[in-house]
């Protein structure tokens, strides 16, 4: 999916949220990056861009855009939070030298029938309702595999 800047305002006045330049920034930061940036990059990238914010007021920004659904928080192998604004349902592929974190598919009749069991006696969790299923892959991806 292209990235096209001129969206990101309007999907934040859809969400009745003030188009900051900070919040738009974010979005154009996140939205351009194939990387799944962490608080330290997304901050790095915003200084490229001449933009200068606290840690603080960008971790406001980030919680917020998180709660209105325009951006998805996940913990990383080297457990630093790190964004997602690929808003498709996908999972995740890591790479366990690098760290570099790939969007892919699945096979979507397959992974229906995948069901959470309880761990001590293997049976579904009574009384849940199970709305969907982020996975984890994990490998070496080709680069670090040349390298070796
Ligand atoms: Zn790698
Ligand atoms: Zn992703």
């Amino acid at each position: 999916m292209r990235h096209d800047p001129s969206g990101t305002e309007q999907k934040l006045r859809a969400l009745g949220l003030r188009p900051t330049k900070a919040r738009r920034l974010i979005l154009d930061v996140l939205c351009e990056s194939s990387n799944h940036l962490s608080t330290e990059e997304i901050l790095d990238d915003l200084r490229r861009r001449g933009h200068h914010a606290s840690p603080a007021t960008l971790y406001q920004n980030l919680n917020r855009l998180v709660q209105e659904g325009l951006l998805v928080r996940f913990t990383g192998l080297d457990g630093l939070s790190r964004y997602d604004a690929n808003l498709e349902p996908h999972h995740h592929l890591v790479c366990t030298r690098c760290g570099r974190i790939v969007d892919v598919g699945s096979d979507k009749t397959q992974l229906r029938r995948l069901v959470p069991l309880d761990l001590h006696n293997a049976r579904p969790l009574p009384k849940w309702r199970i709305s969907g299923a982020l996975i984890e892959f994990r490998g070496v991806c080709p680069i670090c595999r040349s390298g070796s």
